[in-house]
């Protein structure tokens, strides 16, 4: 389909692959984002929030999201270009509290059905401690 510069009615309410969005109130991630589910947070300012991954993959294993509601990154314009920035900046400065600059780190975003995405609002992984190999 050629992009005529917004959807189709038939799209509202689902993103580009044909997934149901989430609303900012069913949303896991806004819930946590607001203070409403417990979660280890490492880092917190006004809109970029960070916590420990529930089901660690590496000994370093954090989460770095922005506060206000992105699904992915389709739809990462949304966010102010200041946020962006702070994304990667806190993603850094998380490793460092860690502990794991030296050695390395990923942060990786899963976006979309092949990545394994799970949770429809924009996060990156960092991890680290361990030796992390691709994918
Ligand atoms: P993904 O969408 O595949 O990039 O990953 C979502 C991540 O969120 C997984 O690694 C989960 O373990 C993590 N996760 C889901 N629910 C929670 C929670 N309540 N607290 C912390 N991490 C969570
Ligand atoms: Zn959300």
């Amino acid at each position: 389909m050629r992009w005529r510069g917004r959807w189709p009615r038939w799209r509202i309410g689902s993103n580009i692959r044909g997934e149901e969005a989430v609303s900012e109130a069913d949303c896991i991630f806004c819930k946590i984002a607001r203070g409403e589910i417990d979660v280890e947070v490492v880092h917190d300012e006004d809109d970029v929030l960070a916590f420990r991954d529930i089901n660690s993959k590496a000994p370093v294993h954090v989460l770095v999201i922005p506060r206000q509601h992105v699904a992915n990154l389709e739809e990462v314009g949304k966010l102010p270009d200041g946020v962006v920035k702070r994304l990667f900046e806190v993603s850094s400065a998380v490793a460092a509290e860690a502990g794991v600059t030296e050695g390395g780190y990923a942060v990786r975003v899963n976006n979309g059905r092949d990545a394994g995405q799970e949770v429809f609002h924009l996060h990156m992984h960092v991890m680290g401690g361990r030796k992390l190999g691709m994918p």
